[in-house]
């Protein structure tokens, strides 16, 4: 696989604004991009990257490469190949032992997020923008803040509902919910009750044994259609992959049966396995279908890292100001269950996540159906057949 080259974009003056969001932040660029166009040159000793002139025109996919580099998780996981599925090993003990091997990894980063970077990679991005000429579509106007939560088990959704709808109904939030269809007996009273209160329902893969993706294809195509009953009963129309396990092979599967998939992580970090994620923050389409990244960072992945509540919520915000001023969309996963986010001390953090979205003008509360439905008017032959080439040029 072509190596990449992490270079950091210098702070610069009289840029052209499409790319200004960039200043500062590190990127991972292929090295054909660096040597056919001579981007060695302004390299300086300390690994910064002055973007000149002679460095425009760039061909249209390099962002998209770069996107599907690390999208897919094609190798099964252990917990695939056990003769019996990995959730009899009890919820808390397993949380011990992600724990513990957080705890292991927490300060080699460089080990588990050399590509897409931690805890946040826009480089896919910012290649679009530098080959496009132009800002994203959602660079201008608030920021969607789209907020989602997996529903593992039946304590999630009870928790859910007693604690979560309430602080996002407090500030106009609504949040979109995936459940696992097969797994655990679902209560329609419950889930009803999350549907009539303007909440989204989404699937959650089959039983959360993360093996799905990597069944023959027959047998992943019948898993996929034994969520029949939430898409009929609550209209989903969109997809995420237990523990973010997810194959090509899976993604076709789903272009039929969804609208969208929200499986693929900007910046996956150590779980579910190293270096995984797309590098963007921006929806795109994939095949038939369209992806909605996990843009921030997720709760268990931070608990897991070691993370206070309290650094949890300051990365959360300054991600999500780096994902508004690159003109990406926030979306946010939280458990709901007690070992997650269930708990006071995360609860008061996911509340002052969305006091602070609330309160700012640069984001607002949106759902993954209004989200593809821009995406797709962007995406449309006008506007595409319209970008323009206008030359990147950033400078100290
Ligand atoms: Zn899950």
């Amino acid at each position: 696989m072509e190596e990449l080259i992490a270079v950091r974009v210098q702070e610069a003056s009289g840029v052209s604004p499409h790319l200004l969001w960039a200043r500062g932040g590190t990127f991972h660029l292929p090295s054909s991009l660096v040597e056919r166009y001579g981007l060695g040159e302004p390299l300086s000793a300390d690994g910064s990257l002055q973007i000149s002139p002679k460095m425009a025109g760039i061909a249209v996919s390099y962002g998209a490469e770069l996107r599907l580099r690390r999208a897919f998780t094609e190798k099964p996981p252990w917990s695939c190949r056990l003769p019996v599925s990995y959730q009899i090993i009890p919820p808390r003990l397993r949380s011990l032992l992600a724990s513990a091997l957080g705890f292991w990894q927490r300060h080699q980063v460089s080990r588990w997020a050399a590509f897409p970077g931690w805890p946040l990679d826009l480089s896919a991005d910012f290649l679009e923008d530098w080959e496009s000429g132009h800002p994203g579509c959602f660079a201008s106007g608030p920021t969607p803040v789209i907020l989602t939560h997996d529903l593992d088990s039946a304590e999630g959704l009870a928790n859910l509902v007693k604690w979560f709808l309430e602080a996002e109904e407090a500030v106009g939030a609504r949040s979109t919910n995936f459940v696992v269809p097969c797994a655990w007996p679902l209560d329609h009273s419950l889930l009803g009750q999350v549907h009539k209160r303007g909440h989204e329902i989404g699937v959650h893969g089959y039983d959360h044994s993360n093996r799905t993706p990597f069944l023959d294809g027959e047998t992943r195509r019948r898993r996929l259609t034994e969520a029949r009953d939430l898409l009929e009963r609550y209209g989903a129309v969109g997809y995420r992959a237990p523990s973010l396990f997810r194959t090509e092979a899976l993604l076709k599967d789903l272009a039929g049966l969804y609208t969208y998939d929200s499986s693929i992580p900007t910046s996956g970090g150590l779980f579910p396995v190293p270096n995984n994620g797309c590098a963007s923050a921006r929806p795109f389409r994939l095949g038939g279908i369209m992806e909605i990244p996990l843009s921030l960072p997720r709760d268990g992945s931070l608990r897991f890292l070691g993370y206070s509540p309290d650094q949890v919520l300051d990365l959360w915000i300054d991600c999500a100001q780096k994902i508004a001023a690159s003109g990406g969309v926030v979306v946010l996963l939280t458990h709901c269950e007690s070992r997650f986010s269930g708990n006071a001390a995360m609860l008061h953090t996911y509340r002052g996540f969305l006091k602070f979205v609330a309160s700012s003008g640069d984001f607002a509360f949106s759902s993954m159906v209004e989200v593809v439905q821009r995406a797709h008017n962007f995406a449309s032959p006008e506007s595409v057949a319209n970008i323009s080439h206008d030359k990147p040029v950033l400078s100290s």
